[in-house]
């Protein structure tokens, strides 16, 4: 009879756990997985969620609408390399001196020796770490993903390529053509027969259905929708109402960009793992918004990819972590250098101070707990030539922003205020000289904190080979 009682009694507690949520939030002390998903030049407003009429993106509108959108969500650099270094280091790039891409002279450049990616910090918790899709952080075998910190990789580890192995199919911009295909998996090279953008999908799925029951790390960095211009017949006959042959090849790679998502998306859900899992999504630059380029659409804001304007460096960015983040829009400005703080923190990682990461962790932020806005300022440096001190800059208080052009007949310092003026056509600076010296003099402050740079964009004359400084080759 006891026996009997005491099974009841058992039973109901079970019921009232069950009903109170404890007993979930004693499953969920397991350290959840991440899933860090890159977009490649993806345009402010080229997805559904964020404003677009014309690419269907329901997979990226879910992940959205279950999470935080972030609309003041930046990245470090305006272009590819910079945005990505200051992603996996957590630091702005420019403290290593990698403020631009590398190109002809500087190709075998990279991501800094002496840099660390939070990805080792993870690994060394015990993390599986694995990377899908493009590196462009140095082709060099010591600058490979497998030397920085990821345990499985696959795709890219150059600095970008075609989506279809057909020679010349690719048109970069308008009119140029471009055919690099060459990839690797782990370090071997592997041959892809499907378009880039489905087998880096299936990839990433596959990833997550290989480590389910690990607590992982999985980058995924799409190449797409960056030119070449190629989809294929499947994604195009989505988009066939657009006119415009750029702008409809360009949507038709969105929409198989964000297929790919959905695959990762379900691989989490099948594998039941969804709700402690964090998914963030970004662009790592502003859409292409270059006349030869024209196909991306960063409205309503100025300039795009390359630019320190908001088009170069506002980006789509949202963050989904169920058992943490209340479903909502975020409005106070948040940096992909916040990402590493994150992600360590919820790994339960301790940052030490001589890493020097510049982020701040965004969880305590986007619960809820704490209503602060996570930065006082933030700081862009680009660097356009090599021409002493033709620096493009820009820097971001509240709802001020200061920017800087870098070309010399442009280079004025220019003042708006986002939230009367998202578009940045109302030039303050001559009405609010007080403000504009006070933001100079913060950037000034944070430029010398930085290295100058390592490189810049070589001509094509320029043949030497580039060569570590002594000091970027220790370790910190
Ligand atoms: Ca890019």
């Amino acid at each position: 009879m006891m026996k009997t009682i005491r099974c009841i009694l058992k039973v109901i507690c079970l019921a009232m756990l069950l009903l109170s949520g404890d007993l979930s939030a004693a499953e969920s002390s397991a350290k959840p997985n991440i899933v860090l998903i890159v977009a490649d030049d993806l345009g402010y407003a080229d997805v559904g969620v964020q404003g677009a009429k014309d690419i269907p993106t329901p997979n990226l509108d879910a992940l959205a609408n279950s999470g935080v959108r972030c609309t003041d969500g930046y990245v470090t650099g305006p272009v590819c390399s910079p945005s990505r270094a200051g992603i996996l280091t957590g630091r702005y790039q420019e403290r290593f001196g990698h403020d631009v891409l590398f190109w002809n002279s500087n190709a075998n450049a990279g991501l800094s020796p002496k840099e660390t990616t939070f990805v080792q910090h993870l690994r060394d918790a015990g993390y599986v770490t694995g990377m899908v899709g493009k590196w462009h952080l140095g082709k060099e075998e010591y600058l490979h993903p497998m030397s920085r910190g990821f345990m499985e990789f696959f795709g890219d580890p150059g600095h970008g390529s075609s989506y279809l192995p057909e020679k010349d199919t690719g048109v970069v911009g308008r009119t140029e053509k471009r055919t690099i295909y060459e990839f690797h998996r782990n370090r071997e090279p592997v041959d892809i027969r499907e378009y880039l953008t489905d087998a880096y999908g299936n990839e990433a799925a596959n990833f997550i259905s290989k480590h389910a029951k690990a607590p992982f790390f999985l980058y995924v960095a799409f190449n797409a929708p960056h030119v070449p211009l190629q989809a294929t017949d499947k994604y195009l006959a989505r988009v066939s109402g657009i006119t415009d042959a750029g702008r409809r090849t360009y949507a038709a790679m969105v929409s198989a960009l964000d297929d790919a998502v959905g695959r990762i998306l379900d691989s989490l859900t099948e594998n039941k793992i969804a709700d402690n899992t964090i998914v963030v999504f970004l662009s790592d630059n502003g859409g292409d918004s270059r006349q030869s380029h024209d196909n991306a659409s960063n409205y309503p804001l100025s300039f795009g990819k390359g630019s320190t304007y908001e088009g170069g460096i506002r980006v789509p960015f949202f963050l989904k972590w169920p058992e943490k983040y209340p479903v909502g829009v975020y409005r106070q400005p948040i940096i992909s250098l916040d990402l590493a703080p994150t992600f360590l923190a919820a790994a339960d990682v301790r940052v030490e101070p001589e890493w020097k990461l510049d982020g701040v962790d965004l969880t305590p932020f986007l619960s809820g707990e704490n209503k602060e806005p996570p930065h006082d300022i933030l700081f862009w440096r680009y660097w356009f030539t090599g021409e002493k001190e033709s620096f493009a800059a820009a820097v971001r208080q509240g709802p001020w922003k200061l920017v800087r052009a870098g070309l010399s007949a442009q280079s004025n310092w220019k003042l708006y205020n986002l939230d009367d003026d998202i578009g940045e056509k109302n030039d303050l600076a001559k009405s609010n000289p007080e403000r504009v010296a006070r933001m100079v003099e913060r950037w000034e402050e944070w430029n010398k904190s930085l290295r100058y740079p390592l490189w810049h964009f070589a001509g094509p004359q320029d043949k030497t080979p580039f060569v570590w400084p002594e000091d970027q080759l220790q370790k910190h």
